[in-house]
């Protein structure tokens, strides 16, 4: 349940409520206190003159339900706008990991030029073995921020865990938890007591109600600016890295009031699959698309095999533009 507090509600009973019951969290999302619960079922009659809104949500999809708030949340930073009435599909492209200077300017070059302004790269890699590359970690952050100065276009990175969250909450525009990182609690709510715009990944075991749940945690922090993405599951199909769960994007569109990515690149990690992905999730609506493209794939410190080469992103934008508009949508 949500109970939205009234200004000038009485701190002891707000005290009173948080120690009378389990699993109580207060939030301010910058304009409005609320306390929210999965075990208060009705407000009590002590906090009755204190409440505003109050919400009984279902399950513990509370401030991401649609029972709180019956839309898409719109995300605002630098230039782009994303989600809400919008009607944009704003698309997100960079390669996996930022590698060098060149690397990252010659991507963001094309980028400008087409008039894409989200710009992903990672600095602190999650790999699955120790002995890959793992990122160029601070320094690579820095080369993202000359980027942002250099290009105007605004920078997704990812976080890896607690130790540099505040690093890369300082240099990210949006911030990217990943797949594997999206139980870190450390992280979630760390991104939670920040204003940043906040993309969380999916993990490849998650059900979608622990995804949402994840959301929750930033959500309940105050941040109210977080975006799901959807990058493919592990199901019992081996022949491509993972499945693309476009079921599970109806779903959160359905029943939740957060934006939605589909990250095609890492769902079926192979450069063949991703562009036919992409068109198909841009023709189901979505807020944002996430493409991983590398100046030379081939030689890619990470996921070579999915990122597309700049010829090949080069056909499939106008293509996307062209699904975008037949459903009523913008690529931005
Ligand atoms: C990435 O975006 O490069 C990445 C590592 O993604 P995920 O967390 O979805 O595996
Ligand atoms: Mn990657």
């Amino acid at each position: 349940m949500i109970i939205e507090i009234r200004e000038r509600a009485n701190k002891n009973l707000v005290r009173r409520l948080l120690m009378e019951n389990d699993g109580v969290e207060v939030s301010y999302d910058g304009k409005q206190w609320a306390v929210i619960s999965s075990s208060v079922r009705q407000v009590p009659k002590y906090f009755l003159p204190h409440a505003g809104r109050a919400i009984v949500c279902q399950t513990d999809v509370q401030l991401a339900g649609k029972s709180f708030y019956n839309g898409c949340r719109e995300i605002s930073f630098g230039p782009v706008r994303l989600g809400g009435s919008t009607g944009h599909t704003a698309v997100i492209a960079g390669p996996c990991a930022v590698e060098s200077e060149q690397q990252i300017r010659q991507v963001a070059g094309v980028l400008r030029e087409q008039g894409v302004k989200i710009f992903r790269a990672g600095c602190f890699k999650p790999r699955t073995s120790p002995y890959s590359f793992q990122g160029l970690g601070a320094r690579g952050l820095e080369l993202l921020a000359r980027i942002r100065e250099e290009f105007g276009l605004a920078i997704i990175t990812e976080v890896r865990d607690a130790t540099h969250v505040a690093a890369v909450i300082e240099h990210a525009d949006i911030v990217q938890i990943g797949a594997k990182a999206m139980y870190d609690h450390g992280i979630l709510r760390a991104c939670g007591a920040c204003q940043k715009p906040v993309l969380i990944k999916r993990g490849f075991g998650t059900t979608l109600q622990e995804f949402i749940q994840a959301a929750e945690f930033v959500l309940s922090g105050g941040n109210s600016n977080v975006v799901l993405c959807e990058r493919g599951i592990r199901t019992f199909e081996t022949k491509t890295r993972f499945t693309l769960d476009l079921c599970g994007v109806a779903y959160l569109k359905e029943h939740t009031n957060l934006p939605v990515v589909v990250d095609p690149s890492h769902a079926m990690g192979y450069a063949y699959g991703v562009p036919d992905l992409a068109r198909a999730a841009v023709a189901m609506g979505i807020d944002g698309l996430l493409v991983e493209i590398h100046p030379d794939p081939a030689n890619a410190k990470s996921d070579a095999a999915q990122q597309l080469n700049l010829p090949a992103w080069g056909v499939l934008l106008p293509s996307l533009r062209a699904v975008a508009r037949s459903v009523g949508r913008q690529i931005v």
